[in-house]
């Protein structure tokens, strides 16, 4: 298959002041009869977001007035745009964003790189070249890895496209696919880098929560998350002595590792709902693993947890991912539309109107409407007498229910 490289070059300039270097990062997902769309990109809290925003919508516009209608599902045209890496110090912001153009009917995915480099004591984006003393040197540095890794020559830095990480550089090469190397910088670099240090472990013990297998029970699940809105979701849990399941995308845990471990020390569960939320049943083997594998590996790496579900992005499952996995696939049995219904009483609504116990609620910790929507939601279950579990405590009280 012949992939077609699309580049796009961001060139935006902009005066800003950043004080405040938190982040967090924010994911726009839609999903229509023709197309479906994952748009994840950091907020700093800064000018800069109106120029990330800006590219974001107009790419997404751009893709949806492309489409084709399709007739069948599997023809969906996708894009997925991620940040591949995010970076910054006192000084600089480093932004790659990696587009993943689908198109269902061709079957040809078209690759995209995006970089930016931003100054905050000029206050301006920077060429990433810009920042070295000798040109030659980086670019016999940049060949010679590449010849090395992926055997690839390289004849110019035209078609590479540069991160700044830590002490090092990703270099995106970009020719018949989308290739990149890491480069340690030091000497011939010119800026301070701030090496981050190693955040040490912190044990997480697992409050349980007393489950009563006489009592009707319903597990509601959060996906896509985590946000903005979580914290205080994981409040409201909280004051009423309930637990859920989050499905997280690999791609936000790391920013939200504090708050992760304070939801995973409320006796709360943490699922796996891919690195970036791309449609799995269309991925090779390989790629399939790889949405897997990464977010488990940075939920063990940063918050030392282990999730033992998998809900696949769009709730899309078939026979190669179920044999791909030794994860549990939770779909769930209500759906709250909360995505798409902006009243917060027709969410609420919708997730009681057929309730029944050994039921699954699918919610998005993602809007604040869901997280509202929440707060009348428990006390009405709470009254009707629902004990409010994790997927998992839910599959506990059906195991000892098939026992007694
Ligand atoms: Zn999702």
């Amino acid at each position: 298959m012949i992939i077609l490289i699309l580049v796009t070059l961001l060139e935006i300039i902009y005066f800003i002041n950043m004080d405040n270097y938190s982040y967090y990062p924010h994911t726009i997902i839609e999903e229509d009869r023709n197309y479906l769309v994952t748009a994840t990109y950091p907020k700093t809290n800064t000018k800069l977001d109106n120029d990330i925003e800006k590219f974001i919508i107009d790419e997404i516009n751009r893709f949806k007035n492309n489409i084709i209608n399709s007739k069948y599902l599997l023809e969906r045209n996708e894009l997925n745009i991620d940040y591949d890496y995010f970076y910054f110090n006192d000084r600089y912001i480093s932004l790659v964003l990696k587009i993943s153009n689908y198109n269902g009917k061709t079957k040809i995915n078209n690759y995209s790189i995006v970089s930016c480099l931003y100054d905050k004591d000029k206050n301006v984006y920077l060429d990433i070249l810009d920042l070295f003393y000798d040109l030659d040197k980086l670019f016999i540095n940049i060949k010679k890895e590449f010849k090395d890794k992926e055997n690839i020559s390289i004849d110019s830095l035209d078609k590479t496209y540069i991160g700044l990480i830590d002490n090092k550089l990703v270099v995106y090469y970009i020719s018949d696919n989308i290739y990149y190397i890491n480069l340690g910088i030091d000497n011939n670099f010119k800026l301070n880098i701030v090496k981050s240090t190693k955040e040490e472990y912190e044990e997480i013990r697992n409050t349980a929560n007393v489950l009563d297998p006489s009592k009707p029970t319903i597990a509601i699940t959060f996906d896509d998350g985590p946000s903005r809105y979580t914290e205080d979701i994981i409040n409201t849990l909280e004051k009423y002595n309930c637990n859920a399941t989050f499905f997280v995308l690999g791609n936000k845990v790391s920013a939200y590792q504090e708050l992760l471990k304070k939801s995973i020390k409320n006796g709360n569960e943490i699922g796996n709902h891919t690195y970036n939320h791309k449609w799995l049943s269309r991925l090779s083997k390989n790629e399939i693993i790889e949405q897997i594998n990464r977010t488990q590996n940075i939920l063990k790496d940063t918050v030392n947890y282990t999730p033992t579900l998998l809900r696949p992005s769009y709730g899309s499952v078939n026979d190669r991912i179920r044999k791909n996995t030794n994860l549990d696939i939770v779909l769930w049995t209500i759906d709250t539309k909360d995505w798409k219904i902006h009243n917060v009483d027709r969410i609420v609504e919708l997730a009681i109107r057929n309730i029944e116990d050994g039921d699954i609620i699918l919610m998005h910790d993602t809007y604040k409407r869901t997280d509202e929507a929440l707060k009348k939601l428990i006390p009405i279950l709470l009254d009707k007498g629902y004990q409010i579990v994790t997927v998992s405590e839910l599959e506990e009280i059906k195991l000892i229910r098939s026992k007694l």
